[in-house]
């Protein structure tokens, strides 16, 4: 089905990112099977995205950005990354951009602005979200982390877990409880900069999947963060992180269906090679009805996501708009990887094949940016149930 949501502006710039794609990530400088060994993507990559334009697309060109706030482009990023089988590097970028960046343009004083604004774009500053704590995840109101006033500085305690970009980030915005006796209303939020004392990372965690992406505990002791580093206002933290959510669910769910597309054009080159019983597989009819089926799904997922990045730009996405693209989006991309991977057969199961990296790498998105029954508990509530 054809799509309308693109100008020829979003084409040009999704032909550019795939040549940076071809050249830094997966071509001559690029090597994507290292880095999902090493379980991290060097900070280089960042800054070349950074060169490419691929960063901070929305900041103001005075802080240098593009100034263009327009969802779809970070869209292509997304959907760029997932088609080349490339997606644990794109999670870094799209967590960058889609789901961190917001914050600093919604939040900064000018003062912050001048500080950090032109080192997101460039790359040189990579950002991280911190909310998840070892004892919760769902239940954010109940975070432990503690910020504690002291003249100009708030001295912070705690530790974060899971956290994405967590060994490369060097701006870490940080939720805390600056007053520990409330719940949601005790929620502020502040950055926290590589260099502070106190502030120490621990050991790069390893997953099931998404294995280029660096995720990381955090842990803070005693450490002194300037009151200057707060972001927006005290306790209004919770109601900035509600705010933004509807982006980082629709980030999330505009990957997954694209994906769920990679997934289902790899199938289909493959089902038609692979020869069975003196036919290709994918003349059998279960084949076509699966890939039917899965087709069937995806493009009608497409639809939904493009239409709530309208309703983004326009500044109507609803929280549960977003949380409905973000669940059935999601589970969607666990079928099809499922069924598709076991149309590769044997092969379906080896790293080589980027059906199986896939499909591992799909596992988490049921579960991060909120998990699906948070979701689904969103859109619960808004039919007054
Ligand atoms: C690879 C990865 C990257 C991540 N990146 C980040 C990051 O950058 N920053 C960050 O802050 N966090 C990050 N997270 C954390 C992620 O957002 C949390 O794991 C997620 O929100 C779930 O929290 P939890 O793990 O504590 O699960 P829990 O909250 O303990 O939930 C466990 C299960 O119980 C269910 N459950 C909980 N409450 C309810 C309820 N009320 N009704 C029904 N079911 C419920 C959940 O749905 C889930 O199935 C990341 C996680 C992973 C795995």
């Amino acid at each position: 089905m054809k799509r309308s949501l693109f100008d020829d502006v979003h084409e040009d710039f999704r032909a550019s990112f795939r040549t940076f794609l071809a050249r830094e990530v997966l071509g001559e400088e690029g090597r994507y099977g290292e880095w999902e060994r090493e379980g991290i993507v060097p900070r280089e990559v960042f800054a070349a995205a950074g060169r490419g334009g691929f960063l901070g697309m929305a900041v103001p060109e005075a802080y240098g950005g593009a100034g263009a706030e327009d969802f779809r482009l970070n869209l292509v990023i997304g959907e760029e990354t997932q088609r080349a089988g490339v997606g644990s590097f794109g999670l870094g970028i799209t967590l960058h951009n889609d789901i961190c960046l917001p914050y600093f343009l919604s939040y900064c004083t000018e003062p912050q602005r001048e500080r950090w604004l032109d080192g997101i774009a460039s790359g040189e500053l990579i950002t991280a979200l911190a909310m998840t704590e070892p004892g919760i995840g769902s239940d954010l109101a109940a975070m432990s982390t503690s910020a504690r006033r002291e003249g100009d500085h708030y001295v912070v305690n705690g530790t974060k877990t899971f956290i994405t970009n967590g060994i490369n980030a060097d701006l870490v915005i940080l939720a805390v409880k600056t007053d520990p006796s409330e719940r949601h209303r005790g929620i502020s939020l502040m950055v926290v900069e590589r260099s502070m004392e106190g502030f120490e990372r621990g050991r790069n965690l390893e997953k099931i999947g998404q294995h280029a992406q660096d995720t990381a505990e955090l842990s803070f002791s005693d450490v002194r963060v300037p009151i200057d580093n707060l972001l927006g206002q005290e306790s209004e933290g919770f109601r900035y992180l509600v705010s933004n959510l509807p982006q980082e669910r629709l980030s999330i769910a505009a990957s997954a269906v694209a994906a769920a597309e990679a997934a289902i054009g790899w199938t289909l080159e493959y089902v038609r090679e692979r020869q069975a019983f003196g036919q290709p597989i994918g003349s059998f009819q279960s084949s076509r009805f699966t890939l039917a089926e899965l087709h069937g799904e995806a493009q009608i997922a497409r639809v939904f996501v493009d239409r709530c990045t309208q309703a983004l730009n326009d500044g109507e996405l609803t929280a549960e708009d977003a949380a409905t693209a973000k669940w059935w989006c999601t589970d969607l991309q666990g079928r099809v990887v499922d069924r598709c991977l076991q149309l590769f057969g044997g092969y379906g199961y080896m790293l080589e094949y980027p059906i199986a990296r896939a499909f591992a790498d799909a596992r988490v998105t049921r579960i991060y940016g909120g998990a699906n029954e948070i979701m689904k508990e969103i859109v619960g509530r808004s039919l007054g149930l």
